[in-house]
């Protein structure tokens, strides 16, 4: 039997692990919101590598799920007794709980951020998860200063893009490996001073010719599996070496002992873990608010999609197809 108080909407469902196809445009039921929840319609959701993860079983979660880590929208209805956020607001999430490629969601309230009223709906989704990730990056895995000289892998993605654009401000020296000479350009107007095509030129040697054979203080790998033994060889004594994805595969395991010939460090971050607490969270979205606001970070919003052809945004995604951000938007 039916509950009178759910509302029926559209969403991305996902019943088994698989390709681009597992990805079922179906209607679901969302509830009211209960004590310390809100309920949202979302009008833009950001797509991320890891959606692929989870729906290709990388990362698990039970099934049936909806995919998606990220989304604005408009708060529809708030649970009993809720102060500080109001049917109207426009909100954005970024990370738990999972469910965002949905026309409406139940959300925690404290996962919700204010969105400030000068950044369009898409601009917020396509920054809010990607960006707290280069913040967390380039400010507390390893702070990033002025004289540094940092490599980024996947320099045109999405999260490539603002890290290249937020070191450069902070006074580094970018480097930067793509795919393409299109991807190249892209990268070169965000703020890299130099770009590697990986495809041309081997990453590793290229570093080494630029930095003169010194090596680099930090690499940001996103790519994994192709990249982690290069990056690490491209490091200076006592650099930092950041794995943070692997959009290639999960690269494979090394002895302790690789780090030992230049006391390497090495960390394997995850977003969530930095922005665990309300003022976590709060601090690093308001950190890329005000560089939206500022223009240090010139966001991309280079792919948009009905949400209902979330299949296509993976099948491009995927196949290395974007730069920049890629966004879902609802119907409704
Ligand atoms: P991107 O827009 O960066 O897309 C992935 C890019 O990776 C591609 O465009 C491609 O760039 C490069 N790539 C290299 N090898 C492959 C491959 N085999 N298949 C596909 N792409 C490949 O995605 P996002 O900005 O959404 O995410 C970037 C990375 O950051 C992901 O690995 C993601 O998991 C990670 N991430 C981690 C977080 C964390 O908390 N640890 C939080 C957020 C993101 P090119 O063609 O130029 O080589």
């Amino acid at each position: 039997t039916e509950e009178p108080n759910m509302v029926k909407v559209k969403a991305i469902r996902v019943h088994e692990l698989g390709g681009p196809e597992v990805l079922k445009w179906e209607e679901v039921e969302v509830g009211e919101p209960k004590e310390g929840e809100i309920r949202v319609r979302n009008k833009a959701i950001g797509v991320n590598f890891i959606d692929i993860y989870f729906r290709k079983g990388v990362y698990t979660k039970d099934l049936p799920f909806t995919p998606g880590m990220e989304a604005v929208g408009v708060v529809m209805a708030v649970g009993p007794g809720l102060t500080g956020i109001e049917v109207g607001d426009v909100v954005a999430y970024a990370g738990n709980p999972m469910g965002s490629y949905s026309e409406e969601q139940i959300l925690p309230a404290n996962a919700a951020v204010p969105v400030p009223s000068t950044i369009d709906h898409k601009v917020a989704a396509s920054i809010l998860l990607k960006g707290m990730t280069a913040y967390v990056l380039l400010r507390r895995c390893f702070k990033v200063e002025a004289g540094h000289t940092i490599l980024v892998h996947a320099a045109a993605g999405g999260v490539g893009s603002l890290l290249c654009q937020w070191a450069k401000a902070l006074g580094a020296t970018v480097i930067g490996t793509v795919s393409t000479e299109e991807k190249a350009a892209q990268a070169a107007q965000d703020g890299c001073h130099h770009v590697i095509v990986h495809t041309k030129e081997d990453f590793v040697s290229k570093v080494n010719e630029i930095t003169s054979g010194k090596g680099v203080n930090v690499v940001y790998d996103s790519v994994g599996k192709d990249t982690f033994q290069g990056s690490l060889s491209c490091l200076m004594s006592r650099g930092f070496m950041v794995s943070f994805g692997q959009s290639s595969g999960t690269p494979d395991p090394i002895p302790l002992s690789y780090l030992l010939p230049k006391s390497l460090f090495l960390t394997r971050p995850s977003l969530m873990h930095y922005t665990a607490t309300r003022d976590e969270l709060l601090a690093a979205a308001g950190e890329v608010f005000a560089n939206v606001a500022s223009g240090v970070l010139r966001v991309r919003v280079n792919h948009i999609y009905p949400l209902s052809d979330a299949a296509r945004a993976h099948i491009d995604l995927e196949s290395r197809k974007t730069s920049g951000s890629i966004v879902l938007v609802p119907d409704i």
